[in-house]
């Protein structure tokens, strides 16, 4: 069985195809620059050379299209009939204060998306397209909406309320969401079968720690926190972004950069985080490790604050959960940045955490990389947003 999943930006559009009898990618791609001149599919068939198709694509309608072509087709396609795809997961980002999960999509949930775009403006009109684009080029295909936001949905009030007047929540839906939730609740999933633990008791904070990054706390695979907010500004330091930071201080950076709230807001997206702290020397942590090996102070300052805040989370998480079980890094930075995760453990040895420095020297796999007698298990575990999307499909579907 056949789960075709799509990421739809608003000018591009990446796909998976999976073999979900065996849980394995048998084809995946990228259109790029829908919309715009020079368009482009680069298509690769698993353990195949990757294929490049330039083709206009006027809309993410051509772009489907010639996913499917792709797909299709006698050299480097992998299926022979569009029977052969079962359904059509796709990731959608903000499921507002409606949907609380996964979703099949009809006429009334591509409504009520329209209707929380608001919260995700760049985001959630670019996957409704995807999704319009797959209804015309595969009539009576299911196309399943899988949330960034469904996980945060499961946490209590005392979450996800920010202390503001009570009706801007009612009114307008302002409260916490958290974003990267799909790679949140897979991660914590995958660690709750390794933890071997009673299932729904197991307390997991899960690190993800990209170019945007979040963390998040659950027990048993119910969201308790995560730090990413109403948008994805809040909560950690990342490769662009702030961060948390003082309102006050967002009033002050207007007045003194006589700007107004969008081009501070916009600073606070593009040109913070690491980016920032590190004066300028770049958005990425290989970049900034670089600079701070070769002495740049801005740089070993901003790689600092950046593990301390993780650091600081998973403390806040600890306390929220009175314990936790295991700890798992993942996304980029996560799976990739030795220094990083043996820099954020080094803060947690009042958990009674302690990292085994030959098991941590470890890159883009599964690993365990506490010592057998920490006290707290933590993980290094790939994240697969596609994977999770998919068996979200799978489930909704069958
Ligand atoms: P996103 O999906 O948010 O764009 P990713 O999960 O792909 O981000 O992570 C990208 C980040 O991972 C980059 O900013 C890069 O700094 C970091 N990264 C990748 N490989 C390494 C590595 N070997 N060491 C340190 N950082 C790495």
């Amino acid at each position: 069985m056949k789960i075709l999943v799509i990421n739809c930006g608003s000018s591009s559009l990446k796909y998976q195809l999976i073999e979900m009898d065996t849980e394995s990618v048998l084809a995946k791609g990228l259109c790029e620059r829908i919309g715009i001149d020079g368009s482009v599919l680069t298509h690769t068939k698993t353990g195949c050379d990757k294929v490049v198709i330039e083709e206009p694509m006027p809309s993410h309608k051509e772009a489907v299209q010639l996913v499917f072509d792709a797909l299709l087709d006698s050299n480097h396609g992998v299926i022979s009939s569009m029977d052969e795809v079962y359904a059509i997961g796709h990731r959608t980002v903000h499921g507002g204060n409606v949907f609380t999960d996964s979703v099949i999509v009809g006429e009334k949930e591509k409504e009520m998306l329209k209707e929380v775009s608001d919260l995700a403006p760049l985001h959630n009109p670019a996957n409704l397209l995807g999704i319009e684009a797959c209804e015309k080029v595969a009539p009576g295909k299911k196309n399943v909406a899988v949330w960034d936001t469904a996980f945060g949905m499961g946490m209590d009030p005392k979450s996800y309320l920010y202390a503001i007047p009570y009706e801007l929540y009612l009114k307008y839906g302002i409260r916490k969401y958290g974003f990267h939730g799909t790679s949140h609740k897979y991660v914590s999933g995958e660690i709750i079968k390794l933890a071997n633990l009673p299932e729904k008791e197991v307390k997991v904070i899960v690190c993800h720690l990209g170019n945007g990054a979040s963390v998040s706390c659950s027990i048993g695979g119910k969201c308790v926190d995560t730090s990413m907010g109403l948008t994805p500004l809040d909560g950690l330091i990342m490769g662009t972004r702030s961060g948390t930071i003082d309102p006050g201080a967002v009033q002050y950076m207007c007045q003194k950069l006589n700007i107004g709230i969008d081009e501070c807001v916009d600073i606070l997206n593009k040109e913070s985080g690491i980016l920032g702290l590190s004066g300028g020397v770049s958005s990425d942590f290989r970049d900034v490790g670089e600079a701070a090996k070769d002495g740049n102070e801005y740089a070993k300052v901003a790689l600092e604050a950046y593990r301390y805040r993780v650091a600081g989370y998973i403390g806040q998480y600890v306390a929220y959960m009175n314990g936790v079980d295991a700890i798992a890094f993942t996304a980029g930075v996560g799976e990739n940045d030795i220094e990083a995760r043996a820099g954020i453990c080094s803060y947690l040895t009042y958990l009674g955490v302690e990292i085994d420095d030959n098991a941590n020297n470890v890159r883009g796999e599964v690993a365990q990389i506490s010592t057998d007698n920490s006290k707290v298990k933590v993980y290094v575990y790939p994240t697969n947003e596609e994977l999770a999307i998919a068996r979200e499909t799978l489930r909704l579907v069958k």
